[in-house]
């Protein structure tokens, strides 16, 4: 595999054309209605608070996972509320199994946000609203650049899972093409037992 396997921004974020922008935006709307009534975090306290609770999990790069954590992410918000870090090794585990290669894993280039961090974001040119499923620990990116380029077939089929996946209620899934991500939300009742 190339060196760059970890998908690295570009320093200078491209600007999200407008028409881009407002698809991610009303695709965004979906799910900030579903986590309307949970509170963002605002603190990384909050965030390390969750932790020790247990109702959020430690991203950590581990060689069995099915997916890496961008070092690009500053260690306090590689954190996930442990509903989305079920959904991420869910889509992981599904993507690899459908492409039959135990070695291959998707990379996580944000997670968790406090909502300065958020505003820092979008001041950077990020796409994105102030507030964001990223800010209750719901949402995580996956980049795609690198996939794009060296590996069309793998991208496809990770559209395709997504594709089921939201189809199943489990999550809402946005491409940003322009920054190179797809951002992924965990539905509210993923993981519940269903009567
Ligand atoms: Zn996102």
């Amino acid at each position: 595999m190339p060196p760059n396997r970890f998908d690295q921004p570009a320093a200078a974020v491209p600007i999200t054309p407008n028409e881009e922008m407002k698809r991610i935006e009303a695709a965004q709307a979906i799910e900030l209605e579903w986590w309307a009534n949970t509170p963002p975090v605002t603190s990384e306290q909050e965030i390390a608070d969750r932790l020790a609770v247990g109702t959020a999990h430690l991203l950590e790069n581990k060689g069995e996972l099915p997916y890496r954590v961008s070092e690009k992410i500053p260690e306090p918000f590689r954190v996930l509320d442990t509903k989305a870090a079920a959904l991420l090794t869910e889509i992981a585990q599904q993507w690899r199994e459908q492409l039959n290669d135990q070695e291959l894993f998707l990379v996580v280039s944000s997670a968790a946000r406090t909502v300065d961090r958020q505003q820092a974001l979008i001041d950077q040119g990020y796409p994105g609203a102030p507030d964001s499923s990223h800010t209750r620990l719901m949402a995580f990116d996956i980049g795609i650049s690198w996939l794009a380029d060296n590996d069309p077939n793998a991208l496809e089929v990770l559209e395709q899972t997504l594709q089921t996946l939201q189809a199943e209620g489990k999550l809402n899934y946005i491409f940003e093409p322009t920054v190179g991500v797809v951002h992924i939300c965990v539905h509210p009742a993923y993981g519940e037992e269903r009567s």
